[in-house]
């Protein structure tokens, strides 16, 4: 049977609640323990496939094929365990579950209450896969006092009580502001926090407690006192320059043992920290610095390309070099010159995205790299800008371009170079979608497998010709016209294993020109680097070593 650990938030959202769960994790792992994550989130939407990345940032899509949310991309980059569909759930996904269950009569015509339904469907969902880790890290959305969280804190608390005792602990986030005026840390809205979460018949056992600066002797005492934990279990989470120090930070701060001694687990392994000390040092000791463009729609928010962020930080630890990221906005020049916004950088990126907003300065920013011979990495829809470019301005389809985008002005423009498709295969099983389907759930979605061909300059960064990478798409290229690409020069190096879809294109006279219809930066990680990240970040600072 697993152990639990509640992770909740007070004060404020965005303390790094997410942050602090996956680094709490790796601190267990560092200590031979096995973990997994998992996230609750009150919000109602089923899962946040929908939601737009404005609003809720980055979606993060796991091997089995659940669009959920950015911080089981934490997780993953921090412990390197694959999340499953069965590690995110939201309040939609459960009332939709139970609802589902009593139009089917499952409940035997008894009246459905928050209390028992919800709150046992929720039960449920944490307890799955109990007996295959040693601990289980449960993270829950929002903060204290939140009206959609209620149900998630008051199946938390149900569950402990329904577990031996000694079987789960509560793990509190929140905030010590400190006042200028008097130069103090504040307290106050941290005792606030816990008496509304004592309130609901949860009582924490951990304080992390996010400040800028260490926690005095006294402010740490009186918290213990007034929150009702022990001073060893108050943990200050101060402001770091990198997230992936955290580990470390927290570990100094006595945060694992924290965790051990509340589950009374003595003698506590000796943790081995080389991975962490390794990571922190490959970020902290750098030389120079290369300039990367991520050309995209969603520039306001950088959460919206998390993963592709942390990535290419991953890929500038490799090649111990730091790697700065501007975003640039597609739609500067939609229908400028795009020289005077991508001269200067060593590389350029283009990301996913959706719609047809911001494509045509997409397709510039790979017409540029690709004549002034920049390195250039297009993932998904940045992939397909690639194919239409080529298209357009080297193999004379003119009118080249996405089904997407007539599908969405509503009549027809383009070539449809990039299609929709409409059924595939996965493993061994077809996969079929109809035009009219739900928004939600009609894509290309989680692992696929591809082969790369022998020889290109993908399979030689592998070092295999068999990879499996994870997919968010509708629209594919067309294989129809790859005879005519492959004469212009444009180099199909990996497809889907039946030969139908095109999974990689490259440009092979080019020091660094590659396309890819899935998502690499998904799994990137501090301590394993995705090769693809890691040589466009090795070309990139070729490139700056020849400025
Ligand atoms: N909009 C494109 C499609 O659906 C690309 C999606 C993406 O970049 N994730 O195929």
């Amino acid at each position: 049977m697993a152990r639990y650990i509640f992770i909740t938030g007070g004060v404020v959202s965005s303390l790094g609640k997410g942050l602090a769960s996956a680094a709490l994790g790796a601190l267990l792992q560092a200590r031979g323990f096995s973990v997994r994550l998992r996230k609750l989130d009150p919000y109602l939407n089923v899962d946040p496939g929908t939601m737009s990345p404005f609003e809720h940032g980055e979606v993060f899509v796991t091997d089995d094929g659940a669009e959920t949310d950015l911080d089981l991309g934490h997780y993953e980059r921090f412990t390197g365990v694959a999340a499953r569909k069965t590690d995110s759930i939201s309040s939609g996904r459960v009332y939709s579950t139970v609802l589902e269950k009593e139009r089917r009569g499952d409940y035997l015509g008894k009246t459905i209450q928050v209390i028992p339904h919800v709150t046992n469907e929720i039960k449920d969902f944490i307890n799955i896969g109990d007996d295959e880790v040693d601990f289980m890290l449960c993270e829950i959305g929002g903060t204290v006092g939140d009206i959609e969280g209620l149900p998630f804190f008051e199946a938390i608390r149900q569950f402990s009580q329904d577990k031996p005792r000694g079987q789960c602990i509560f793990m509190h986030l929140t905030l010590l502001p400190f006042i200028k005026a008097s130069g103090e840390l504040k307290t106050k809205p941290t005792q606030h926090s816990v008496k509304e979460l004592r309130s609901i018949g949860i009582a924490p056992d951990i304080l992390v407690c996010r400040s800028e600066g260490p926690i005095p002797a006294k402010e740490r005492e009186k918290l213990a006192l007034f929150c009702n934990v022990r001073p060893e279990a108050v943990i200050a989470a101060q402001d770091l320059s990198t997230i992936y120090d955290a580990p470390l930070a927290y570990h100094r701060e006595g945060m694992d043992q924290a965790v051990l001694d509340a589950f009374q687990i003595s003698p506590a392994p000796k943790p081995d920290l080389s991975k962490w000390e390794d990571v922190s040092d490959r970020i902290h000791n750098t030389d120079g610095e290369v300039k990367v463009a991520i050309v995209g729609k969603y520039t306001q928010l950088e959460d919206a390309y998390k993963s592709i962020a942390e990535a290419l930080t991953h890929g500038g630890m490799a090649n111990r070099v730091r790697v700065k990221v501007e975003w640039v906005d597609a739609e500067l020049f939609d229908k400028e010159d795009p020289a005077p916004h991508l001269e200067g950088f060593h590389a350029i990126l283009v990301p996913g995205g959706f719609g047809e907003r911001g494509t045509e300065g997409k397709i510039k920013a790979a017409e540029f790299a690709r004549t002034r011979k920049v390195p250039y990495l297009g993932i998904c829809l940045g992939m397909q800008m690639a194919v239409i470019e080529a298209a357009r301005n080297v193999a004379g389809l003119a009118t080249a371009g996405s089904e997407e985008f007539d599908h969405e002005a509503g009549k027809k423009r383009f070539e449809p170079v990039v299609y929709h498709l409409k059924e595939w295969v996965q493993g061994n099983h077809k996969v079929e979608r109809k035009v009219g389907d739900d928004k939600g759930g009609t894509m290309r979605l989680g692992a696929y497998d591809a082969t790369l061909l022998e020889g290109s300059r993908v399979a030689d960064i592998y070092g295999t010709t068999s990879i499996d990478e994870r997919h968010r798409h509708r629209y594919e290229v067309d294989i129809k016209y790859r005879e005519q690409l492959e004469e212009a020069g444009l180099c199909f190096s990996g497809m889907s294993p039946d030969g139908r879809l095109p999974e990689i294109i490259e440009w092979s006279d080019h020091p660094w020109f590659i396309g890819v219809q899935f998502h690499p930066e998904l799994k990137s990680k501090p301590f394993a680097p995705h090769p693809l990240f890691e040589d466009f970040v090795r070309a990139a600072k070729d490139a700056s070593r020849l400025v």
